[in-house]
């Protein structure tokens, strides 16, 4: 595949009209290679075009956002990545993990899924954790995420400060399989 690379994306750059960010490495990294006219740039991997860039544009919030159907946006999410977002912090809030459930139509409610540090990868039903950056997917109706994240994943960080370690042990030895969980208020 053409431009499958951050380089290759990163040298048709020439010209590009802005000084202000997005910079075209950010822009590169989400997928994107420069076509022009003006700032229009493509996304390599689902062929979508965009454009007028403004400052404060976080260039793969919106590739998730206007292109959500894109498989970089899946597959190549990979953990390097998501750390860099991560410390940016657009995922690190329920609130931003919730913005990022657009066109999903999956078995769980996106806000059970945020809450429990879920946020969308924009295709399919897969989600991805912001702190252990475990993907999830395959959601039947009924499930709880904080069990499936804890039994999946009990060394996740984000769980065992919500959870509590304890309690985590306890889905762990499916103890709790059927008992609500009390989780006290994340302030993440
Ligand atoms: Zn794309
Ligand atoms: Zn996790």
């Amino acid at each position: 595949m053409k431009y499958s690379t951050v380089e290759e994306r990163l040298s048709t750059f020439v010209g590009w009209p802005h000084r202000h960010t997005p910079y075209p490495l950010d822009l590169a990294r989400a997928g994107f290679y420069y076509i022009g006219p003006g700032d229009r740039v493509r996304c390599a991997y689902c062929n979508g075009d965009l454009n007028n860039w403004s400052a404060t544009d976080n260039p793969l919030k919106e590739h998730i956002r206007l292109l959500p159907l894109c498989p970089f946006l899946d597959g190549s999410y990979k953990p390097v990545k998501v750390s860099q977002e991560s410390k940016s912090g657009w995922v690190q809030t329920k609130r931003d993990r919730l913005k990022s459930f657009i066109g999903w139509n999956g078995q769980v409610d996106p806000r059970q899924l945020a809450h429990a540090g879920f946020y969308y990868l924009g295709n399919s039903d897969r989600v991805q954790c912001f702190s252990c950056q475990t993907i999830f997917r395959d959601w039947v109706a009924g499930d709880d995420p904080w069990i499936e994240h804890s039994k999946w994943y009990p060394d996740c960080p984000y769980i065992q400060l919500c959870l509590g370690k304890e309690i985590v042990k306890e889905i762990r030895r499916n103890v709790l399989k059927n008992a609500p969980i009390d989780v006290v208020d994340c302030v993440h």
